[in-house]
C-alpha cells in the first residue's frame, strides 16, 4: 500500500500498477508500507487485508495511536541545528525503531549554517554511545539547493531498501526528499490526484520511489510530539542500550527492576556520576519513563 487518505487508499499491485482502493470494515487500518489483499472485481477496489508485518512504527499517545510505516529497513530522522532540534524528541523516537527493531541515520540537516550545526553536534555528542550501540549512522547533510552536502552518500544508504522519513517539522525533510528525488513532487500529485475528496490529508506515511521500485521511503507528517504510549518500560529501555553496558561494567543495580530514578545501589547512576556515560541521555531517559508508562 502507498498511502492512504482518510478511508481511501492507494495500492500498488505486481505489475506496477496503481489502485484507488476503500478498506473493509472499520477495524482494517492498513500502513504505509503493508502488504494488504485486495479485492479487484468490485468499483471501488476493496482492501479486505492486511498480511503479517515483519514490523511496524508507531508513535501512539494515550488513548490514539498512528501507524506510521510498516515492514521497513530503517528510518532516517532528519534533525537540524536551526531551528535547534528537540534530543527529547530523537531519543523518543530511537526507541520506537529500537522496539520495532529497526536501525537508522540521523541526517543532521543544513551544515551550511556552520554555528548552529557546531551546536547541533555538541547535543548529538551525548547520544553517541546509543549509536555505536543501535548500529545508527550519524551523515551531515545539506538540502539547500545549489550546493548540496552529503545527498549521494545518503542516496547510497537509501539503494535497495524501504526507509522511513521522520523528522520534526522545520528541520527540512521536505527539502532533503526533493534533493534526493527529483520529480518527488509529480508523485505526490500522482498520488493525491483522482481522490476526487476534494481534500486528501495523508493521515499516515506516504511511499515514494528513488528509482524503478528497488530503493522506496516513506515521507511522514512532521510533528512535535512523539508519544510511546505503546511501549513498556523495557521497550523504551531498548533505545537507551548504555544502561545495559553500564551494569555490565559497574554491576547489576541492587534492584532488579530498578528504573534508574531515585533506587539506591543504581549502577547507572553511578557510572553517570563518574563522567562515563552522558548525564543528559539519563535525563532523558527519565523525562520520557516518567511521561510515558502509565
Ligand atoms: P520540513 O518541515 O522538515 O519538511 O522542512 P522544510 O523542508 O519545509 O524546510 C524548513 C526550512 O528550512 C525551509 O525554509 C527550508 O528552505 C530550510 N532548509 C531546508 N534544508 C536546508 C538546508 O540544508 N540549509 C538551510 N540553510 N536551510 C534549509
Ligand atoms: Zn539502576
Amino acid at each position: 500500500m502507498l498511502s492512504h487518505h482518510g478511508r481511501q487508499a492507494w495500492v500498488l499491485d505486481g505489475a506496477g500498477a496503481r489502485h484507488l482502493c476503500v478498506f473493509k470494515g472499520r477495524g482494517l487500518t492498513p500502513f504505509a508500507n503493508d502488504q494488504v489483499m485486495v479485492d479487484l472485481s468490485s468499483s471501488p477496489a476493496v482492501i479486505t487485508d492486511i498480511l503479517p508485518r515483519r514490523n511496524q512504527l508507531i508513535r501512539s499517545e494515550v488513548r490514539r495511536s498512528k501507524g506510521l510505516a510498516a515492514n521497513i529497513d530503517q528510518a532516517v530522522v532528519v534533525v537540524s541545528g536551526s531551528p535547534p532540534f528537540s534530543d527529547e524528541l530523537l531519543a523518543r523516537i530511537m526507541s520506537a525503531c529500537a522496539a520495532a527493531d529497526i536501525a537508522g541515520i540521523v541526517a543532521l540537516n543544513k551544515t551550511d549554517l556552520v554555528t548552529a550545526t557546531q551546536q547541533a553536534e555538541h547535543q548529538l555528542d551525548a547520544f553517541r554511545a546509543a549509536f555505536n550501540d543501535l548500529g545508527w549512522q550519524l551523515m551531515p547533510v545539506c538540502a539547500q539547493p545549489g550546493h548540496p552536502i552529503g545527498i549521494d552518500l545518503l542516496k547510497t544508504a537509501l539503494t535497495g531498501k524501504t526507509s522511513v522519513f521522520i523528522g520534526q517539522s522545520g528541520m527540512g525533510k521536505s527539502s532533503l526528499l526533493n534533493a534526493l528525488i527529483p520529480g518527488i513532487n509529480l508523485q505526490t500529485r500522482e498520488i493525491s490526484q483522482a481522490l476526487n475528496t476534494g481534500k486528501h490529508t495523508t493521515t499516515a506515511g506516504q511511499m515514494l520511489f528513488l528509482d524503478q521500485h528497488q530503493s522506496a521511503v516513506i515521507d511522514t507528517p512532521g510533528f512535535q510530539l512523539y508519544g510511546l504510549h505503546h511501549l513498556s518500560a523495557h521497550e523504551i529501555a531498548l533505545g537507551f542500550p548504555e544502561w545495559q553496558r553500564a551494569q555490565e561494567a559497574y554491576g547489576r543495580c541492587r534492584y532488579f527492576n530498578c528504573r534508574h530514578l531515585e533506587e539506591p545501589g543504581c549502577s547507572v547512576q553511578a557510572a553517570v556520576a563518574k563522567g562515563d556515560y552522558s548525564a543528559r541521555r539519563l535525563a532523558l531517559w527519565r523525562t520520557i519513563l516518567q511521561n510515558s508508562v502509565d
